[in-house]
C-alpha cells in the first residue's frame, strides 16, 4: 500500500536553506519538486498551520484562527493560548466542536488506513493535527492513541524541545513508526529551527546550528525511506516548513493602546480582545455587529506600526473568516532591512501578556511580512519529478497531496494536488 512521509521544520525559511547550514536539504532540493512560489496561511503561527496542513483548510474553513483566540466560556470573551495542553478541550467544551473540516487523519482513517504524528512542538499544535482522535499524536505534553484514549506514560514521548529533543523524536520516528508500523500517513514535527529561532538572532551562531540540527533529522529520515522504498515510488515524501521568521524591532502594547485611546474598557474586558499572534493581532468583539469595531478600525488606520488590515467582509482577503466575534486582522509593519547577521527582514509585533518577555532582535512570525510567508517545500517519490515549480503553492496543497498518493478524494479542501 502507498505511503506518505511529511517532515516540518518548524520556521525554517527557505532563504536559509544553504549548502552550508543545510547541506542534506540543499542537496535533497535538487533531486525533489522545489516548490519556489510556497505560502504559507495567516496567521503565520504553528498552530494555525498545523491545522492547514492537517485539514488542506484555509482558517476561514478549519477554524482555528491563531496562536491564541479569544473564547467565550460563559463569562464572556477571554484571550487564550492555543498552545496549553487544555486548549482542545476547552474549545470543544465552548463551542461543541473542535476544528471544523476533518483532517487527514479522519479521511485517512474512515479509508481503513493509519496516521501517527510525532509533535516536538507546543501541545496545541500537536494536538490540532489530529484533534478528535482518529489515529496517534505524539507530544511530550501527552500523547494519545485512537478515540483520544491518553496513551501510558512508557509509550509517550519524553522530550523537551530543541536539537537534542529533536534527535529523539526523529529515532522513534524512524525505528517505531516508519521501519515497525508503517502507517499510511507518518508526519514528524521538528522543533527547530523554531525554538532556538525565537530566542536568538536570526542567522547567528545558534540559529545556524539549529537549521543544521533540522537538515541532520531530515536527512535520517529521508535514508530511512529510502531504505523502505529504493525505488521512490511507494512512499511520497514530504520535506517543508510552515512559515519562516522575521526579526522583531519593536513590540507594541495593542490593548494598553486601546485602553489609553477609550476603547477598550481594561485589560481583561471583554468589549474588545486582542489576541496577538507574534507580527499579527486578530480582534474580537463582545457585539461584532455594534459600533465599536468601526471606532477601533478608524484608531488602527491612523497608526504608524500596523501594516496592514482586514476588516469584515475583508477577512476574506486572508483566508479568514466573516462571521464571527472576530472581526479585524491586522498585521504589524514590516520592511526588508537586514539584521546583524545579514538575514534580511524585520517586523512589529503585538505585545502578548500570557508570554511577556523581551524578544527584540529575535526571530517571530504571524503576519503577512516576506520572510515569515517563505516557508519551503519539497516533495520526491510517488511519481513527483526533480525541478523547480513556480507555479503559486500553499500549506493546503499538502494534505490535498497526500490523499491523490493515497488514491483517496479531497473534496471539500481549499488546496488542489501539487503538480507532479
Ligand atoms: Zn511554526
Amino acid at each position: 500500500m502507498n505511503q506518505v512521509v511529511i517532515v516540518i521544520c518548524d520556521s525554517l525559511r527557505a532563504d536559509l536553506i544553504t549548502a552550508t547550514d543545510a547541506p542534506f536539504l540543499s542537496e535533497l532540493a535538487q533531486r525533489s519538486a522545489r516548490f519556489a512560489n510556497h505560502a504559507g496561511v495567516f496567521p503565520s503561527t504553528t498552530r494555525t498551520s498545523a491545522a492547514s496542513i492537517a485539514t488542506g483548510c484555509l482558517p476561514a474553513r478549519h477554524g482555528l484562527l491563531g496562536n491564541t483566540m479569544a473564547l467565550d466560556e460563559g463569562d464572556g470573551l477571554v484571550c487564550l493560548s492555543v498552545g496549553k495542553p487544555d486548549f482542545r478541550d476547552r474549545l470543544h467544551r465552548a463551542t461543541g466542536r473542535t476544528l471544523h473540516v476533518p483532517t487527514l487523519a479522519e479521511r485517512v482513517g474512515h479509508a481503513g488506513g493509519t496516521a501517527i504524528a510525532i509533535s516536538n512542538v507546543s501541545p496545541g499544535a500537536a494536538y490540532f493535527l489530529d484533534p478528535d482522535g482518529y489515529g496517534w499524536v505524539y507530544n511530550p505534553a501527552g500523547s494519545f492513541g485512537p478515540a483520544r484514549r491518553p496513551l501510558p506514560e512508557g509509550e509517550g514521548l519524553a522530550l523537551s524541545k530543541g536539537a537534542a529533543g529533536d534527535d529523539a523524536a526523529t529515532e522513534r520516528f524512524c525505528e517505531d513508526v516508519l521501519c515497525r508500523r508503517a502507517p499510511s500517513v507518518a508526519l514528524l514535527w521538528l522543533s527547530e529551527p523554531d525554538y532556538t529561532g525565537h530566542h536568538t538572532p536570526l542567522g547567528g551562531p545558534a540559529h545556524r546550528q539549529a537549521i543544521a540540527s533540522a537538515d541532520a533529522n531530515v536527512r535520517r529520515v529521508a535514508l530511512t525511506v529510502s531504505r523502505l522504498d529504493p525505488a521512490g515510488r511507494r512512499i511520497l515524501f514530504i520535506v517543508g516548513s510552515d512559515h519562516g521568521m522575521e526579526t522583531v524591532a519593536e513590540t507594541i502594547d495593542l490593548a494598553f493602546l486601546l485602553i489609553e485611546a477609550g476603547l477598550k474598557r481594561a485589560p481583561n474586558s471583554s468589549d474588545v480582545v486582542v489576541a496577538p499572534n507574534g507580527s499579527a493581532a486578530l480582534l474580537y468583539f463582545s457585539d461584532p455587529e455594534g459600533p465599536l469595531v468601526g471606532k477601533v478600525a478608524q484608531f488602527l488606520r491612523a497608526q504608524n506600526w500596523v501594516g496592514r488590515m482586514f476588516v469584515g467582509p475583508e477577512l476574506a482577503e486572508v483566508g479568514l473568516p466573516t462571521g464571527s466575534a472576530m472581526r479585524i486582522a491586522l498585521t504589524l509593519k514590516s520592511e526588508q532591512r537586514a539584521n546583524q547577521h545579514g538575514v534580511p527582514g524585520h517586523s512589529h509585533i503585538v505585545r502578548d501578556w500570557l508570554e511577556p518577555k523581551d524578544v527584540t532582535g529575535f526571530g517571530q512570525h504571524g503576519g503577512l511580512g516576506r520572510n515569515e510567508q517563505s516557508p519551503f517545500l519539497l516533495v520526491s517519490g510517488g511519481g513527483f519529478t526533480p525541478g523547480v515549480r513556480s507555479r503559486r503553492s500553499s500549506l493546503t496543497d499538502i494534505a490535498p497531496t497526500v490523499l491523490r498518493h493515497l488514491g483517496l478524494p479531497s473534496a471539500g479542501m481549499d488546496g488542489r494536488p501539487l503538480p507532479h
